[in-house]
């Protein structure tokens, strides 16, 4: 695990080139995807700590418990386009520092990363067949669904299919972790530092093209706070530069082919029909008419619950902005979305951040931290339709993921004190 750590951290910008040359994001965006990554190999390093079990010596007379945890055998990660680098590093880390082998079928939309990393483990001197890719699109996830020797299926991806994979593993009697799409809300209460709202809200919903589950797709704004916190956002995105990532000014790419540019554009019409304000039309931004699939930074304001465009995943660089007048109906808000991924609340008031701490109704939460992706000694997982199964993605709970517990009681008997003994073992 410390040679595949070392190659990867050696060989970082020869991965991000892979990414930036077939996902299209900038190079600091793909840099940043690896060091995230990363991480989670060093977490796996540490593995001699992470699989001890608990032992409990003389529960009863010369008797001791203890439990160890074993891996699971073939186990197999389907990833997304978003992370090709990242996302079979969050699973892969643990699954071998466990003792398991690793299938990765990789999207089929930016393949490369998934060999080069291949080539990179097998330097590392991780033997053949420990860890394998398999390239395809639903025929192979099909396979890996009905093959009786794979143990356990992780999945990250969209929602439909997320929940299409949780089913199908688990009537196949896999074990499963399948997480899905996302929708974050990032409430601004009325005490917010405006400026710092506006440049987190920003930088975490155009970020990567707003190609992350964990990108902020909407700003719920508190009360008076709505029309210069908006204002704040407007004036930012004249600034941000587009371009392919081979131009070492831009600061955000493409989108990931020309159907879902066209797909992300389309929720600023239907915003517009069904009563929104579109503020910033990223149509309009002079990237749009160039080869690329680019779309320009976009705003829409006055978004209600019932829009097309606040009920899907738009998984671009559209910002949206729901009004609220009160911190209850924020959270009300956030609570009633199907999709339970990240949230983030930015205000200066310590009462009310740990209030939506309790209250808000999803698996990761950031005060005054717009992306609050776990570090890699916990564990990542939203709740609701962001998550089917019950166990999170790497950290602590990728352990547990990719291990069994089996609990051993065990006697070394004097054989001076050995007799025939019928009775129910009792501790007492
Ligand atoms: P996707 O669901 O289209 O594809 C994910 C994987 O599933 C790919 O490997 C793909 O080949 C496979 N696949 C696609 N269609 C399939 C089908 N019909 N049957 C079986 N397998 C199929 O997702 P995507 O477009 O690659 O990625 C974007 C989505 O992933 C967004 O919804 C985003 O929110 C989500 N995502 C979630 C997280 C998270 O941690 N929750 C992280 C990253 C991305």
């Amino acid at each position: 695990m410390f040679r595949i750590r070392n190659l990867v951290d050696q060989h970082r910008t020869d991965l991000a080139a892979h990414l930036t040359a077939e996902h299209g994001k900038v190079p600091s965006d793909a840099l940043g995807e690896i060091a995230r990554g990363l991480e989670n190999l060093e977490f796996a390093a540490g593995i001699p700590h992470l699989l001890k079990g608990g032992f409990s010596e003389q529960v009863s007379g010369g008797v001791d418990v203890y439990q160890i945890r074993q891996p699971l055998g073939v186990v197999a990660g389907i990833t997304p386009f978003n992370f090709p680098a990242m996302v079979p590093m969050w699973m892969f880390a643990n699954a071998i520092a466990c003792g398991n082998t690793f299938i990765l079928k990789p999207s089929e939309k930016d393949p490369s990363a998934s060999l080069y990393i291949a080539e990179l483990l097998a330097e590392a001197g991780v033997p053949d067949g420990v860890f394998n890719v398999v390239q395809g699109d639903r025929v192979a996830v099909d396979r890996i669904l009905e093959h009786p020797d794979i143990r356990a299926v992780s999945f990250v991806g969209s929602t439909p299919i997320a929940r299409h994979i949780y089913e199908t593993g688990t009537k196949n009697g896999k074990r499963v972790q399948a997480l899905g799409g996302a929708k974050n809300h990032m409430v601004v209460l009325p005490d917010a530092d405006i400026d710092m709202a506006a440049d987190a809200a920003v930088s975490a919903a155009y970020g990567s093209a707003g190609e992350r589950c964990m990108a902020i797709s909407v700003v719920v704004a508190v009360g008076d706070i709505a029309d210069p916190l908006v204002e704040a956002i407007r004036s930012r995105l004249p600034k941000i530069t587009v371009g392919p990532g081979s131009d070492p000014t831009a600061q955000m790419g493409p989108l990931v082919t020309r159907e879902h540019r066209d797909k992300v554009a389309s929720y600023l019409d239907k915003g517009r029909e069904q009563g929104a304000t579109v503020i910033v039309d990223g149509r309009e931004h002079q990237s749009y008419a160039s080869a690329g699939f680019f779309l320009g930074p976009s705003l829409i304001d006055n978004v209600t619950p019932d829009m097309d465009s606040y009920c899907n995943e738009i998984f671009g660089p559209v910002l949206e902005v729901v009004r609220v007048p009160t911190y209850t109906e924020a959270v009300g808000l956030v609570n009633d979305n199907p999709y339970g991924n990240g949230t983030a609340i930015f205000t200066r008031d310590g009462g009310a951040a740990r209030a939506f701490q309790f209250e808000v109704e999803t698996g990761m939460v950031g005060v005054n931290v717009p992306i609050p992706v776990p570090v890699a000694y916990y564990s990542f997982g939203g709740w609701k339709s962001s998550l089917f199964g019950d166990i999170h993605m790497y950290g602590p709970e990728g352990i547990q993921f990719y291990t069994r517990a089996k609990v051993v009681t065990s006697r070394w008997p004097d054989p001076g004190t050995s007799k025939v003994d019928l009775g129910f073992p009792r501790t007492r």
